[in-house]
Order: C-alpha cells, then sequence, then structure tokens
C-alpha cells in the first residue's frame, strides 16, 4: 500500500468503515464466521492508545492497513468498504447514503419530503458506529465495551 495525498483520508475512512461494518456481519455470514471476523477488527481498533481522539497519522495508517486487509479477504466487505470510501467525507454504510435511499424510496408518494437520514451513534472508546434506523429503536450499547452509545 503506498501513500499519498489521499492517505490520511482513505485512512480515517477506513478505519468508519471498520467500526460501521460490525452491525452487519453477522447478516452476512455464519455465526462463527462473523464472531471470528468481529474479533479480528475489534482486536485491530482497540490500539493501547485508544481511537477515540486519533492524532498520530502512522498510528492511523498502521491500524487502517491492517483493517484493511481484513476486510478486502471478502467480497462482501470489501464492497462494503468502497461504498463507505466513496461517502467520504461523511463514510456512512451504503444503506445510510442519501443516493441509496432515494432509490429505495423512488416510489413514494407525490410531495414525499424525501429519506429521513439515520442519526449516527458511537462508542466514546471509538471502535463501533451504529445507526439508528428510528426514533423508536432504543439506543444500545458497545458490544466490546457495554458502555452507552453516544450520538454523534
Ligand atoms: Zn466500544
Amino acid at each position: 500500500m503506498t501513500t499519498d495525498d489521499r492517505g490520511t483520508i482513505d485512512d480515517r475512512g477506513t478505519i468508519e468503515a471498520a467500526r460501521a461494518i460490525r452491525p452487519y456481519l453477522t447478516d452476512w455470514f455464519s455465526p462463527q464466521e462473523a464472531a471470528a471476523l468481529e474479533h479480528q477488527l475489534v482486536d485491530v481498533l482497540n490500539p493501547p492508545a485508544g481511537l477515540s481522539n486519533p492524532t498520530d497519522p502512522t498510528m492511523l495508517a498502521s491500524v487502517a492497513g491492517q483493517l484493511r486487509g481484513l476486510l478486502e479477504t471478502r467480497r462482501l466487505t470489501r464492497r462494503f468498504l468502497g461504498d463507505v470510501l466513496a461517502d467520504a467525507p461523511y463514510y456512512r454504510p451504503p444503506e445510510h447514503q442519501p443516493r441509496y435511499l432515494r432509490g429505495r424510496n423512488a416510489a413514494g408518494p407525490a410531495g414525499d419530503p424525501g429519506p429521513v437520514l439515520a442519526d449516527r451513534y458511537i462508542c466514546p472508546h471509538g471502535d463501533y458506529t451504529w445507526y439508528r434506523p428510528d426514533v423508536s429503536t432504543p439506543v444500545g450499547r458497545c458490544p466490546t465495551h457495554q458502555v452507552p452509545l453516544g450520538r454523534n
């Protein structure tokens, strides 16, 4: 992996993709494979200094490189990573990007105000991102740290 002017941007996007992909793994893979992949991601997402307020570009590049290696080994996770990076600077999962929502609501009634974007919640330790589908869904906890997610 070479570094260029976009390296830092893609590093942040890759880390965000790894945080945001975790809720999807059990939909895509067997319970065993989902758990194994999540365990690998969690290990990388929790370096000793933490990722909640990352400032060291060398550390970020190292973390992002390891995450990229994990996400590029499987077709579904590779596609997710590409979709998230294409959404810079928001780095949302494809189903929470406006272009996807517009397509899904294309047959809505006339005067439909359009899709409502989901609120984003993150673990204060910086290893988990979750999008709240609607206000009736309770906000959960980080599965790693068992702490409430904060709106971000
Ligand atoms: Zn966490």
